[in-house]
Formats: structure tokens, sequence, C-alpha cells
């Protein structure tokens, strides 16, 4: 599939006419091309939005939400189609881009066609002096999407339905990795009414296309997810051109296990929380802390467990594993788990690349599990991002807090016990940004999304999205 840019509702070639190779990690193969966009694309991305806001931002409130309830239908009408485009794009066995990823985009959609329609602001009378306040929550303008690609057509609507839904027009960059389904997107804009220019899709490299929205005078927030190290680097662009910052970014989330947990829920639960989507999740619980009076019992069964994984093609119904996302990152991957034994660490189970018959030259991982005893080895403290966890034993509920902190990352992180006192301590306690208890990804788009410390700054879903990407302005009227 050959991939154009969006650019005022319609398909486009980038202006110098340079393209790049897709490559499909299930074989390895080149799949299509996609634009390789410079500057002068976003620029052209920037009028059409900048043409499009006037009339948009003073659509009515029925109008925008009747839109994106139509992109959400039409994305679930195309469920198989945008599905298999993902799995090609990014190596995700199809069947869970059918059960999450495309399921989720449409979601995305809807519950900001709803939540757009209930978004208010607040009035505040200053009783005595005659004077009423209140706030105008008025959209920013032009803005600018940034999304990676583990979850593409996930995160990419993440952010651009809440942008749309209140008013501003948006320039947005899936990554170039997986670029195929925010091209597809493209077709179900058209269909669905969205206006011209409201939406403009540029493809290509972060460090240009990607840069150029970040620089651009006048696109005045961004919303970024991605590496750490982007995020950092955008964020010294944006800073000090006064824009709004919206950045979630990587994660070593633990996974802490106390006795008196639900073992078989748990167990389950974290065979999913570490190997889900190959382990690049932001989201996954690749540090798995276990209370030393079970650990060995968690340690037989947990292996037993992930040996009756199936890596195999995405698109073989069976498989529980796919491939992961490109050449260079299984072998940054790789390199993690090979350099593992230099911090005193033991592989228990995996590994190894796989070898799919069939699909010989794509690129697939054993799921791997490796004992660690120092939390500060590089496995416990890096962002390996792949079908790779780490497990290591604690004593106290005291240990387990200072091991799950000791981390310069703060996005999620997953307490087992049946103990309220010490989920509620552990609640208060953790320096992450969500904590589950007894359950893992259980998302409810309404919650506020993100983290602390390294794993960024502002927060997605719910009203909080629509916060980001309007400006508050209070007005106070005297009256006599
Ligand atoms: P990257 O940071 O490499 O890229 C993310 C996006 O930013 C891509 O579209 C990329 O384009 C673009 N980009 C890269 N460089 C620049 C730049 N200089 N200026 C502007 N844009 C740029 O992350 P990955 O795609 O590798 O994604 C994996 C990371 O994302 C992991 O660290 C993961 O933890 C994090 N993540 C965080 C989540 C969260 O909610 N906190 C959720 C999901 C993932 P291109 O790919 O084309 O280079």
């Amino acid at each position: 599939m050959n991939i154009k840019n969006y650019i005022n509702g319609e398909f486009v070639n980038p202006i110098e006419n340079n393209w790049m190779p897709n490559y499909n990690p299930s074989n390895g193969k080149v799949s299509g091309q996609i634009p390789n966009s410079t500057k002068e694309d976003v620029e052209k991305a920037y009028e059409a939005a900048e043409k499009a806001f006037l009339k948009w931002s003073n659509t009515t409130l029925e109008e925008r939400s009747k839109i994106l309830s139509n992109i959400a239908t039409l994305i679930l009408e195309r469920l198989d189609l945008l599905a298999v485009a993902e799995s090609k794009d990014n190596g995700k066995p199809v069947s869970l881009a059918k059960e999450v990823d495309i399921p989720r985009a449409a979601s995305n959609f809807q519950f900001f066609a709803n939540a757009i329609t209930q978004f208010s602001s607040e009035a505040h009378e200053s009783i005595g002096l005659n004077a009423v306040n209140f706030t105008l929550r008025q959209p920013i303008g032009v803005v600018g999407c940034i999304s990676p690609w583990n979850l593409p057509l996930y995160l990419f609507t993440w952010k651009i339905a809440p942008a749309i839904a209140a008013g501003n027009c948006v320039v947005a960059k899936p990554s170039e990795i997986t670029p195929m389904t925010a091209f597809l997107l493209g077709e179900i804009l058209q269909e669905a009414g969205l206006p011209k220019g409201v939406l403009n899709i540029v493809h290509g490299l972060g460090t240009t296309a990607g840069n150029a929205i970040v620089a651009h005078p006048n696109i005045k927030a961004i919303s970024f997810t991605g590496g750490t190290k982007t995020g950092a680097h955008i964020a010294g662009i944006a800073a000090p051109m006064f824009k709004k910052l919206s950045l979630e970014l990587g994660g070593k989330n633990p996974n802490i296990i106390f006795a008196d947990c639900d073992y078989n829920k748990m167990l389950a639960t974290t065979v999913r929380s570490s190997f889900a989507n190959q382990g690049q999740i932001c989201l996954c619980g690749s540090r798995i802390l276990v209370e030393e009076k079970i650990y060995e019992k968690f340690k037989k069964d947990f292996i037993e467990k992930v040996a009756q994984l199936k890596v195999g093609n995405p698109s073989d119904e069976t498989t529980n594993i796919g491939a992961l996302v490109s050449m260079a990152h299984l072998e940054k991957v790789k390199g993690y788990i090979d350099s593992a034994s230099k911090d005193g660490a033991k592989v228990l189970f995996g590994g190894n690349k796989v070898l799919v018959t069939g699909s010989e030259n794509g690129y697939y991982l054993q799921p791997t599990i490796i004992e660690v005893t120092d939390n500060k080895c590089s496995l416990n403290q890096e962002e390996v991002f792949g079908p790779v966890v780490t497990i290591m034993s604690f004593k106290t509920d005291a240990e387990a807090l200072q091991l799950a902190n000791d981390v310069k990352y703060g996005l999620s992180a997953t307490v087992w016990t049946h103990d309220l006192n010490r989920s509620m301590q552990f609640s208060k306690q953790l320096q992450t940004g969500i904590v589950w208890v007894n359950t893992w990804m259980l998302r409810d788009l309404r919650t506020p999304f993100g983290g602390q410390k390294d794993s960024g700054v502002g927060r997605e879903g719910g009203l909080e999205a629509l916060r980001f990407f309007t400006v508050p302005k209070n007005v106070c009227i005297q009256y006599g």
C-alpha cells in the first residue's frame, strides 16, 4: 500500500516527491512507500488547518459531536480492514488489533463526541462586589499531535479526537514506522463529513516532519506520545516558544505481587501485562516484584504459563506473540537480553530470536523472563519496550515500595493484594500516574491518564484532554 499525506481534505504526494520504504515486520518485506515529508509539507498542512479554524471553531457542539460519532461508526464498519493493516504495519496479532486497537480507536471518537456535549466551565459570583466571573474555554487554534508506533491508531485518535472535539484544527504525524491506519483514516474523515482542513495528516520522519510541527511558530500546542528522550528534545524546542505541552513518555512499571492475592487471577493477568503486544505497551509491567514467601512457586508457575505462549505470524489466529515492530528494535531488545549476565542477571526463559516457518525474515523474539537481584541493573532501570520482564523478590512492604519507586520513570504500577490498608498505602505512596489494584489496564476513558517523573507531564483522557486543548479565559463583569 502506498501512503499519501492527507492535507486540506485531499490525498497528496509530498512536495519534494521523496519517499521511504515501509516494512512489514512479520516477513521483513517492503509493503509500500510512505512520504518523506519536509517542513514545506507541514507548512501546507498548517495553512489548511489555519484556514479551516474559524468555521470549525464556530460549529455547534451537536454538529461536531455528530461528525465524531460518524467517524467512530465508520471505523467499526472497517474493523477487519483496519485490523489487518495495523497488524501488517506493527507486527501485532490481527486478533489483538481486532479486539483492542481498532475498537478503542472508535471509542476514542465516540467518547469525545459525548464528552464535548458535557464539557462545562466555571462561574464565580463575587458577592458584595456586584460582579460575576465566568470562564470561557476557547479552542487554541492549530495544534500538533505526534504519536508512536506501538498502538498506532489507538494513540493517534486518543489525541486527535479531543483536539477536534474542542474546536481546534490539527496537524498530526503518526510514527513513520506504522503509517497505514492513519492513512486509511483519511477516507473515513471524508466520508464522515469532517470539513476539509480540520485534520491534516503528514507522514515522515520525526526528525524532519515531526520537528517541523514542534518548531512551527503558529502551532500553539503539542500533544506528544513517545520516548522520554524525544519528549525532552521536543520540550526543549517548544518551551521557549511558550507552547502548551502534553508529554506521555516511557515507563518502567512495577508489578508488585503479595502472597495474599488472588493467585490465579494474578498469574493470568501477569502473563498479559508482561507480553501483550509483544511487551510494547508503555503500561506493561516490566518489573515483577514478588513477595519472598511465594517467589519460588510464582517463578515455576509463571515460566510454565509463558512457555505455552505461541510466537508466530500475526495473521495466524493461534498466535499470542507476533513480530517486534522493526529489525532495529529487535536488535535493541536482544542487546538488553544479551548483556543481562553482565549485571548478574539470569535468563530463566526465552531470550532467543524465533524462526517462524514461512515468515523466516520476520522480527520474532521469544517471551523472555530474567531473574535479577539488583534493582539498579540496567534491565530494571531502562525501558526495554519488548517481550522481556525481570523478576525479583522482596520481604517487606517497605522494601517493595522502595524498589517500585527507585526508577526515574513513574507511569503506572500494579499491586496484587487483598489487604485494603496495604492497597491504599501503596496507592498513595507509589510515584506513578496510574495505580491498578488487582487488575491491569482496565481503562475508563473519563480518568486522567499520564505519568510522573520522566514518564511525562500533563494528562490525557476525559475532561483533562478537553482542558488541555482549550484556553481558559476569565471574564469579569461588574453590574450596576
Ligand atoms: P519516539 O519517541 O521515537 O517517537 C514517537 C513519535 O515522535 C513518532 O511519531 C516519531 O516519529 C516522532 N519523533 C521522533 N523524533 C521527533 C522529533 N525530534 N520531533 C518531533 N517528533 C519526533 O517513540 P517510539 O515511536 O519509539 O515509541 C515508543 C515510546 O513511546 C516508548 O518509550 C513508550 O514508552 C512510549 N509510549 C508512551 C506512552 C504513554 O502514554 N506514556 C504510550 C505509548 C508509548 P518517527 O517514528 O517517524 O521517527
